[in-house]
């Protein structure tokens, strides 16, 4: 079993999204572990986007990740950091397969409705960003 940190952009939740990326997320087989919704601060989201400060697009990324709620959760399942990957489909919507969570519901590469961690030390890394170790329920 892995785990890997997924979040609900706050492009998805502001357009009502949450309930169909969820439905989506369980019928594919992951299991919930931990689910919160968040507003995050400018700092907050440029600490959980460090490893791209200095990029072009870092200061418009953390606007937007701290313009309006999102949903954080703790998935679990075999294989968990790809496969969610592989559901969420290429940063670009345009690049996107389809039936991919943000080739249906991304507007564009920026608001791209869903994050995954891209890596075991990076899903390490955010899942303790937002959750403390009893907040992950045994199931
Ligand atoms: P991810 O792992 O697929 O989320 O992609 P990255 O780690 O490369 O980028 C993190 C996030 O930054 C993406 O999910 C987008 O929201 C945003 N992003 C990535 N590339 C660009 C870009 O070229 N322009 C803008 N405006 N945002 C981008």
């Amino acid at each position: 079993m892995e785990r890997t940190l997924a979040i609900i952009k706050p492009d998805a939740v502001e357009r009502r999204l949450t309930g169909r990326i969820l439905e989506r997320i369980e019928a594919e087989g992951f299991q919930i572990r931990a689910m919160r919704m968040v507003r995050l601060t400018k700092k907050e989201a440029e600490g959980f986007y460090a490893v791209h400060r200095g990029r072009p697009f870092f200061e418009s990324l953390t606007s937007f990740m701290s313009s309006g709620p999102a949903v954080v959760l703790a998935l679990e399942a075999p294989d968990a950091i790809r496969r969610w990957r592989d559901l969420m489909g290429a940063t670009n919507p345009a690049q996107a397969a389809e039936g991919t969570l943000r080739r249906t519901f991304a507007t564009s590469i920026e608001r791209n409705a869903t994050h995954g961690s891209d890596a075991p030390e990076t899903a390490a890394f955010e899942l303790a960003y937002f959750f403390r170790g009893v907040e992950l329920v045994e199931m």
